[in-house]
């Protein structure tokens, strides 16, 4: 139990009011912090975040709701942020003030924090509790998006862990929402330091730097670690096995980020005992960049950026491989070709497409990714005008490695063909309507489909115009892989 589930026990507080006079019950906490807790109440989709003052001021908590009055009324913000939605009228109480605000919360979504693996739980549990190691990629891209619009307003999120990482309940859904989003500060205004155990940056635990865009990221690095991982970065042997003599030098010194990262290579010395193995879990681009972040640890600015993340999950996402055997999506390694789930080698053909639209250097994804199998089928829209969407459906034949595209419009559409790292040369590919039009594919590597340019204003009061270009990326995986 943490300090504000404490005091409001002693205190025998178990509802709240709002300044409204709305009744709110304090039913399970669903995680608790140096900030406060949060609270599931009578209202399904409403929580409760509340916290302690003890210098006893009630101007600091009106400065307080102030800024989450400004945070309701940000709307460039992502939709997906549980944004204050009112305050709770303050209770005193024995030289302390209780304060805090109700939060929406989508239907249906739980913390990441619920997902992870219980004690001695059998790995595959929980990979399939987080619907399997691609949906994780998926996850942990949607959330590092979602932080990199935060930081592109100038503001920073600050304590970023998994009590505050909520994703849809069931896993054919990936809503992603964040909550707790109080302590959301324009970046250069955050003065102290604030951070959950083991996902704090080194130079905020040290009380070096205030929260900043740099130290959001280190905390979603170790996120993306533990998610895949289900080990802190440096809590390898010399954590696990240290003897209850030095065992608090040694979480201390891990705590600080100066014990070497486990998967470090050189100083090898500290390697994880009980993390999910690596290679079944991170792709090269992804290692690369826990190598980059968890061995920089000291020097924050040489640390990966957000959208080198954002990449390297996307990347991810289309690397998996279906096992003809049991079906689950895997990493296919050169050197071992086995499923590391049932140790089969033979594939599932399929076709992995995803849509997205660039504008500028900016790419948004549009829907989710579509995984197609022989014999089916799938309609992918993409923009293609300013209010028109394009329907392409796309099937493909495993005898002939033959990618199928029709597009469902009256109209001829030119497009272009590019092939990744074979050619960089664009081929033009015409879409007559209605008709299938044939595309050999590589086993393993990229097609893009470029449909032609159109243009759109961002605002309608607005005169300049911008020019977007949908894309479809479709990529085959054989039996031969
Ligand atoms: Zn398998």
């Amino acid at each position: 139990m943490g300090l504000t589930t404490e005091f409001l026990e002693k205190e025998q507080i178990t509802q709240v009011e709002t300044e409204n006079s709305e009744i709110f019950e304090l039913k399970d906490c669903i995680g608790e912090g140096g900030q406060g807790a949060v609270f599931k109440t009578q209202r399904k989709n409403l929580l409760v975040k509340l916290s302690i003052s003890r210098d006893n001021s009630l101007n600091k908590i009106k400065s307080i709701y102030r800024r989450y009055n400004n945070l309701r009324c940000r709307r460039d913000f992502p939709a997906y942020l549980a944004k204050p939605l009112c305050e709770i009228a303050p209770i005193e109480r024995n030289d302390h003030i209780i304060y805090g605000y109700v939060m929406e919360l989508m239907e249906d979504m739980v913390s990441i924090n619920s997902l992870f693996r219980k004690n001695n739980e059998n790995p595959l549990e929980y990979i399939n509790r987080m619907g399997g190691i691609r949906r994780m990629y998926t996850i942990l891209r949607k959330t590092a998006e979602i932080l990199d619009k935060i930081h592109s307003s100038g503001y920073c999120y600050g304590d970023l862990n998994p009590n505050n990482v909520f994703v849809s309940s069931d896993t054919n859904y990936n809503e992603i929402q964040l909550i707790d989003c109080d302590n959301l500060m324009i970046a250069s205004e955050f003065e102290g330091m604030i951070y959950y155990p083991n996902y704090g940056a080194p130079e905020v635990v040290k009380g070096l730097s205030s929260n900043n865009a740099i130290t959001d990221t280190w905390s979603f690095a170790v996120l993306a670690f533990y998610t895949l991982r289900q080990v802190f970065p440096f809590n390898g042997l010399l954590v696990t096995e240290a003897n209850s003599l030095n065992l608090s030098q040694m979480e201390a010194k891990a705590k600080f980020a100066e014990l070497p990262f486990i998967d470090d290579e050189q100083g090898d010395n500290n390697p994880p005992s009980t993390a999910y193995p690596i290679d079944t879990m991170e792709t090269s681009e992804l290692k690369e960049l826990f190598k980059q972040t968890f061995e920089k640890k000291q020097s924050p600015r040489e640390r990966p950026a957000l959208f080198e993340w954002i990449e390297a999950l996307q990347h991810g996402e289309n690397s998996f491989v279906i096992c003809a055997s049991c079906g689950a999506h895997y990493l296919r390694h050169k050197a071992n070709k086995q499923c590391p789930f049932c140790d089969n080698t033979s594939l599932k053909a399929c076709v992995v497409i995803q849509a997205y639209v660039q504008h500028g250097n900016y790419v948004e994804l549009c829907g989710k990714q579509t995984i197609i199998t022989q014999n089916n089928s799938a309609i992918i829209e993409i923009p293609f005008k300013e209010y028109q969407m394009l329907k392409v459906e796309m099937s493909f034949n495993n005898t002939d490695h033959k990618i199928i595209v029709k597009q469902l419009t009256s109209e001829e559409i030119p497009t272009k063909w590019v092939i990744e790292r074979i050619t960089a040369k664009a081929k033009t590919a015409i879409l007559p309507p209605e008709m299938p039009i044939r595309f050999s594919a590589q086993d393993g590597i990229d097609n893009y489909l470029i449909f032609p340019s159109y243009t759109f204003k961002i605002d309608n009061n607005e005169e300049e115009l911008h020019e977007a270009t949908g894309i479809i990326r479709f990529k085959y995986r054989g039996t031969n892989g």
